[in-house]
């Protein structure tokens, strides 16, 4: 008896978890809801990252405060991870609204989704050991390079330098830095503003530098589906930003301690939306 009885309460159990899943912000058939799903990254200190229940970083501020303004308040705000390689997917298969995960606006990409933005400009950077003399991309021959599967970071490495470079793709950067840290590696790619993040972290102080000699422009847009009617509005909501001191005071909150002196480029003014 008793044993049916508990099983009752756990049936009872899941179907409450079931209820609370299917009322939880799932877009409805109809594509009614009064939540908006964003993804972000949940690896990447400073710029989207989960930290308990809390999410926090730049692309997570810039997405709250656009979330805002296009009438999302934070309770109506699902945050989702987008890993590198899943953003075009999530989009075009509607898994997201918008996607704010240090996403780069390439022509490539814009065949299968469409972009807001830019808010940010970046630059990609290698990360090295302290003491190594690794100065920029032509000094990787015989290296050991990692960097994360369906980024720019990882194509760019593939165009100009894939004969000379022994690449790893790892999921993300944060198992790259773990990967550099145990001493497999030589040295991590992607955006400078990235890498001054995860190696700001208390674990690896003093072990690692940005070299600081960028070597592409990576203009962070919010990556929507084609259909998606929104464009105009985040632009707009991203130019308030801005003009407010909002977005300096983000950017310098998300980036204290780490060293980042953010590039000329910055803030960006917002390119048009595609028709
Ligand atoms: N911004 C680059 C990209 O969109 C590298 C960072 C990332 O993978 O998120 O691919």
């Amino acid at each position: 008896m008793r044993r049916t009885g508990l099983a009752v309460a756990a049936m009872a159990a899941v179907g409450a978890l079931t209820l609370t899943a299917c009322g939880g912000g799932s877009t409805g058939a109809n594509g009614s809801s009064d939540k908006i799903k964003i993804g972000i990254k949940f690896d990447q200190p400073g710029l989207g990252f989960k930290d308990g229940e809390n999410y926090k970083g730049f692309d997570v501020d810039v997405a709250r405060y656009v979330a805002k303004e296009l009438g999302y308040a934070e309770d109506k705000i699902e945050w989702v991870s987008a890993p590198s390689a899943n953003r075009e997917n999530m989009l075009q298969n509607k898994q997201v609204d918008m996607i704010f995960a240090t996403y780069s606006i390439t022509d490539k990409r814009k065949e299968s989704v469409a972009f807001a933005g830019p808010y940010f400009v970046a630059g990609q950077d290698l990360l090295v050991k302290s003491d190594s003399d690794i100065s920029g991309p032509e000094a990787l021959n015989g290296k050991n390079l990692c960097s994360v599967t369906g980024s720019t970071s990882a194509q760019k490495v593939k165009d100009n330098y894939a004969a000379k470079v022994n690449l790893q793709e790892l999921p993300g950067y944060a198992e790259c830095v773990t990967t550099m840290a145990g001493g497999s590696i030589d040295a991590v790619t992607t955006d400078d503003i990235i890498l001054a993040g995860l190696a700001a972290q208390e674990a690896y102080k003093g072990k690692f530098k940005v070299v600081g000699q960028p070597f592409s422009t990576e203009k962070y847009g919010v990556g929507l589906n084609k259909d998606s009617d929104k464009c105009a509005a985040i632009n707009t909501a991203i130019k308030k930003m801005i003009d407010s001191g909002e977005w300096k005071k983000a950017l310098e909150a998300n980036t204290a301690g780490t060293g980042y002196t953010p590039s000329k480029d910055n803030p960006p003014a917002q390119d048009a939306c595609a028709k």
